[in-house]
């Protein structure tokens, strides 16, 4: 019999139907530590009371009204992102894809307001990720995402990761903008250097292209600064957001400059539920917390004690782990052994966290984690290493 669910993920045999800051608990009573966060969207936990506030006073008022009215939930949000970001302006869809489709028919309609149509190329780079929609699946490039679903959309041109040249040379006459994840999440945790981002900034400027960043995995705070692209010192004209900002509850963002967005009049765009009152309440109260003072100056902290404790790890077992990459609470381990295995093991030792491209396990805590949380990471990491190394030994 076919399963009532559609069998499209590889799950777990747990379901976990509570969950009290950085712990989940499973039907059984078992205790986990959350180093996974929904794959980075429990920015702040599980249950922030906070959180749970906002949500619950917003779901005893209105849940939904439609966008053909005024949303003050969605103003008080807008302008709090903008105080806070490069954008003057955004769009609120419900998820990642969503934030990436706006972003790419915004870059698409601006080259058409100025009098180019022609010019609807995105460069794109590879082992990026931006969502499972036809258009996002052809932006990511994957093969195993577009298999079987059709011819491939066009205007997405991809170029190896870190390649300056081979942007330059994929430039042409249709090219409209730049699409980059300024630290790959689903592609093995590669950050973009600095120097990369600031050369993709200047090339666009030299061309008229607009610079896309995709920050739905490593924005609000993830890396210890509000949104990634802060580390290089540069802004991009159009950036979507999901995940995190949501703290739980789906929603997605695409924020713009005022130029970016010129094109994007009404009639060009919407949606049903993006921007719902329950999301956009929830929404505010994760980026207040997370632009609190000192709230990214701990993330910052812990984030080096856990690279530094992970350093120690995988001196101590080079047979196990082979390199340590990201930055603030988004880490990556590449590993010497099979990365699905170890993340199977590591919950057997009631840890969470994340396979990866690359053969890499992600660690990406609620940013609310202190040093002791780090430290039983650490115990159940070990303890995984360590099984994996007898388990050498005996064969
Ligand atoms: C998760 C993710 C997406 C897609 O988000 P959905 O909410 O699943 O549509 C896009 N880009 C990046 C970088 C992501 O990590």
């Amino acid at each position: 019999m076919f399963p009532s669910l559609l069998p499209t993920y590889n799950r777990a045999d747990v379901a976990f139907v509570r969950g009290e800051g950085p712990y989940v608990f499973a039907e059984d009573g078992r205790r986990y530590l959350d180093f996974g966060a929904g794959v980075a969207v429990n920015s702040l936990g599980h249950a922030h009371p906070r959180l749970v506030a906002a949500l619950t006073e917003q779901a005893g008022r209105i849940w939904h009204t439609s966008n053909l009215y005024r949303i003050p939930g969605q103003e008080k949000l807008a302008d709090l992102l903008v105080r806070h970001t490069f954008a003057d302006t955004m769009f609120f869809g419900n998820s990642g894809a969503e934030a990436l489709e706006c972003a790419i028919k915004m870059a698409r309609r601006y080259h058409y307001a100025n009098g180019h149509p022609e010019r609807f190329h995105i460069i794109t780079f590879e082992g990026a990720f931006h969502g499972r929609t036809l258009a996002t699946i052809a932006a990511g490039g994957q093969a195993k995402y577009l298999e079987g679903f059709g011819p491939k959309a066009p205007g997405f041109d991809q170029v190896p990761f870190g390649d300056l040249k081979a942007v330059k040379d994929a430039i042409g006459p249709e090219t409209a903008a730049l699409l980059i994840e300024p630290v790959q999440g689903e592609g093995g945790l590669r950050a973009a250097a600095p120097e990369y981002l600031r050369a993709l900034r200047k090339l666009c400027d030299e061309n008229g292209l607009l610079l896309i960043f995709d920050e739905v995995q490593c924005g609000v705070g993830r890396t210890g600064k509000l949104f990634a692209h802060e580390h290089a010192g540069i802004t991009p004209d159009i950036m979507a957001i999901a995940k995190g900002i949501g703290g739980g509850f789906p929603m997605g963002a695409c924020l713009a400059t005022a130029e970016a967005a010129k094109a994007m009049v009404a009639g060009t765009h919407g949606s049903t539920f993006g921007g719902n009152p329950l999301a956009m309440a929830v929404g505010h109260a994760v980026l207040e917390t997370v632009t609190a003072p000192g709230f990214l100056g701990h993330i910052e902290q812990v984030g080096n004690y856990l690279r530094q404790q992970l350093a120690g790890l995988i001196a101590e077992h080079p047979t196990v782990f082979s390199e340590l990459r990201g930055q603030g609470l988004m880490l990556g381990l590449k590993l010497a052994v099979p990365n699905g295995d170890f993340v199977n093991r590591l919950r057997e030792h009631a840890m969470l966290a994340i396979p990866a491209g690359d053969n890499v396990v992600r660690l990406l805590p609620p940013l609310i984690i202190d040093e002791s949380h780090v430290r039983e990471a650490m115990a159940a990491l070990g303890e995984t290493a360590k099984a994996f190394e007898n388990a050498t030994e005996a064969a």
